[in-house]
């Protein structure tokens, strides 16, 4: 181990000693490997990255210009050692995005801003109005319906007769799967395995809580432990992927718009008939009419699963990139159905959302940027004394800042405002 560890230091310390001009040639002949800068210049990683692109500018991309493309892509001052081996490969900078907030939105009785990130004009002013109209009807309420983060591998068996008692096994014999699988993490909590069988491959979709991370590292750490311990029961079972697409991460899916993935959140607001109608600029009836026509008839016409709604996708993609979330989650987690009804004479609108997957530790949300604005929304890292309780916290934000942009877009909709908001937001005249 010694031995090792000394060799290592001192290939580091050579590479440390060499110029830039030396590294890119020794990269060059693959003397280096390209993805392997940023070991051999540790801890100096604005180095290595600085080098790389140098590489990149000469080999893969040679420019004619003065200043090279790259070059307006910024990479100094960035904390690399939270990215590096953790975030990132290959890096040669970051992508600067524009950040916003909207709010502060009253939810369950507190007042909560709400950081985008985006590049779409309108989003964040949208977002701000629907906040404006909550927050003077009093504010929204969230309910957390249900948690919990799915992994499903897939295995096969010999028989259908074993797949059916394969999964007879995982129906009667849960507590053996879950101190297999509890044994890997400490937070991780084995609460549930739904089978599913097709012809003789078993997908078996394993529900657990994950406390305050996203879960998908932790609940694959633990399927595969729970697998081991499966196959001393039915060792004919052969495990033919970790993930068998039934957990469903990442592409629509029927089964996470049904039995949730992550959290499941209802935010709920009552809106005045005046707000509606000085705020907002419609009327309820135009707005519960049109809430009908488009996000229940229109979007069952084209077939939807989980698009039930105006654009609670826009609102997801820009809090997920502003705290560190993982964006390709948003395929799922802005799965949403927009109610609205006229009670009395005001207006209640409400956005169901089966599958928000939030973490408030882990993945991006340790970079510096993202953790802050975690911070300011209160649900920043792990929370100590209840575990869980700031990924849940983060999750009805999402859900409160849902329901602000559907109620700002469908009420700009309703009084036909939407065009003339967006020529006015997204199109600079032409200078
Ligand atoms: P994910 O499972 O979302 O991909 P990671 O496993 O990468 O996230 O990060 C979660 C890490 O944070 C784990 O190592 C876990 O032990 C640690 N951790 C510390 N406190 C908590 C907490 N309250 N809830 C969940 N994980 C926590």
């Amino acid at each position: 181990m010694r031995m090792c560890a000394m060799a290592l230091a001192s290939s580091k310390s050579k590479w440390a000693a060499m110029t830039n001009a030396e590294i890119i040639k020794a990269v060059e002949e693959k003397q280096l490997a390209f993805y392997a800068l940023e070991q051999a210049l540790a801890p100096d990683y604005e180095r290595a990255i600085e080098i790389r692109r140098e590489v990149v500018k000469a080999k893969w991309c040679p420019s004619a210009a003065d200043t090279h493309p790259l070059e307006t892509v910024p990479f100094k001052n960035y904390e690399w050692d939270r990215v590096v081996g953790q975030c990132c490969e290959n890096i040669v900078g970051y992508v600067p995005i524009p950040l916003g907030v909207a709010g502060p939105l009253l939810i369950d009785g507190k007042k909560i801003g709400l950081p985008m990130a985006t590049t779409e004009g309108a989003l964040i002013a949208s977002t701000n109005r629907g906040a404006n109209a909550i927050n003077s009807s009093g504010g929204c309420t969230t309910a957390v319906l249900k948690e919990g983060m799915t992994r499903a591998p897939v295995v096969e068996v010999d028989s259908l007769e074993e797949a059916a008692a394969l999964v007879k096994f995982c129906e009667e014999n849960l507590s053996i799967l879950q101190e297999a699988f509890e044994s890997t993490t400490r937070f991780g909590k084995l609460k549930s395995i739904k089978c599913a069988v097709a012809g003789r491959k078993v997908f078996l979709r394993f529900v657990a809580f994950t406390g305050d991370a996203m879960g998908m590292n932790m609940i694959t750490k633990g399927c595969d432990k729970a697998l081991e311990v499966l196959k001393q029961h039915v060792p004919s079972m052969r495990v033919l992927a970790l993930s068998g697409n039934y957990c469903t991460d990442k592409k629509p899916s029927a089964i996470n718009w049904i039995e949730g993935r992550g959290k499941t959140v209802v935010a709920e607001a009552l809106i005045k008939a005046d707000v509606v109608e000085k705020t907002l600029k419609c009327s309820v009836d135009s707005i519960v009419s049109l809430n009908k026509d488009k996000n229940l008839v229109g979007s069952a016409m084209a077939g939807s699963v989980g698009g039930f709604n105006a654009h609670a996708a826009n609102v997801v993609a820009a809090v997920y990139i502003a705290t560190g979330q993982d964006p390709a989650q948003v395929v799922e987690s802005a799965t949403c159905i927009t109610s609205m009804d006229k009670v009395g004479s005001d207006l209640l609108i409400s956005v169901t959302m089966p599958s928000i997957e939030v973490g408030a530790v882990g993945g991006g949300t340790g970079l510096p940027a993202q953790r802050a604005l975690l911070e300011v929304m209160g649900c920043a890292g792990a929370n100590k004394e209840e575990p869980g309780a700031n990924s849940r916290q983060l999750a009805r934000v999402v859900a409160g800042a849902v329901l602000c942009g559907e109620l700002s877009l469908m009420s700009g909709l309703a009084a036909g405002h939407l065009l003339s908001a967006h020529m006015k937001l997204n199109r600079k005249p032409p200078q």
